[in-house]
């Protein structure tokens, strides 16, 4: 079963996906994660993308299409995956569909005027586990794997509304592509925890699976 996970940024696509990963043994792909982990090993389509990510504007999208469409090639991709953060315009959710089948579209919800503390507040670990400073009591270290939290370079303010704009103008369109696809569920995450979230999104992929 293949997946995509829509939502802005902060939504919590990466923290479901890392539950979902688990209890459905599907591949999580983040492009995101993969433009960080290039920008640390200063790779070319790092140094690409930097100025772009910096910005909170996306990264071209020849460049992000080549590197999702490789991806999903590899064997570990063949018993289903999760795209996070990919397809973030029509361009690329039409690309996808040349080169992949989407079963499910999981759009999570969320109040705009929640996103901009949440992504302010957000501390990571390069495990993949991120975390809210309101629920870490002063702790500096990853409680799933113990290496240090940091913030993201783009997790602040001005980056983070140009994110937004992005989202808003490029990326949620993708609600209705999907939604005229048949295939979007949608989720909403309000003040409540991400386990209540990860419920209601089991509940729309059992109804899936239930229903082939
Ligand atoms: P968030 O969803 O919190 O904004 P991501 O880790 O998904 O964080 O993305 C971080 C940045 O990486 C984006 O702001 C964008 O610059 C770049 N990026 C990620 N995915 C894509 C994509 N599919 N197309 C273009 N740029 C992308
Ligand atoms: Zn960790």
């Amino acid at each position: 079963m293949n997946i995509v996970l829509l939502g802005a940024p902060g939504a919590g696509k990466g923290t479901q996906a890392s539950k979902l990963e688990q209890k459905y043994n599907l591949l999580h792909i983040s492009t995101g994660d993969i433009f960080r982990a290039n920008i640390k090993g200063g790779t070319p389509i790092g140094k690409l993308a930097k100025s772009y990510i910096d910005a909170g504007q996306l990264v071209p999208d020849e460049v992000t299409c080549d590197i999702v469409k490789d991806r999903l090639t590899w064997q570990d991709a063949a018993n289903g995956y999760m795209l996070d953060g990919f397809p973030r315009n029509l361009f690329q959710a039409e690309k996808l569909d040349e080169f992949a089948h989407i079963d499910l579209c999981v759009n999570i919800s969320v109040e705009f005027s929640l996103l901009m503390d949440r992504i302010c507040g957000r501390r990571v670990c390069s495990c993949g586990e991120s975390y809210h400073i309101s629920t870490l009591g002063g702790r500096t270290t990853c409680a799933k794997c113990g290496q240090p939290l940091y913030q993201r370079a783009d997790d602040n303010p001005e980056t983070v509304q140009a994110r937004l704009n992005t989202y808003n103008t490029q990326t949620a369109p993708l609600i209705d592509y999907y939604k005229k696809q048949g295939k979007l569920v949608t989720v909403v995450s309000g003040e409540g925890s991400p386990d209540e979230v990860f419920v209601q999104i089991c509940k729309e992929i059992d109804n899936f699976k239930a229903q082939q």
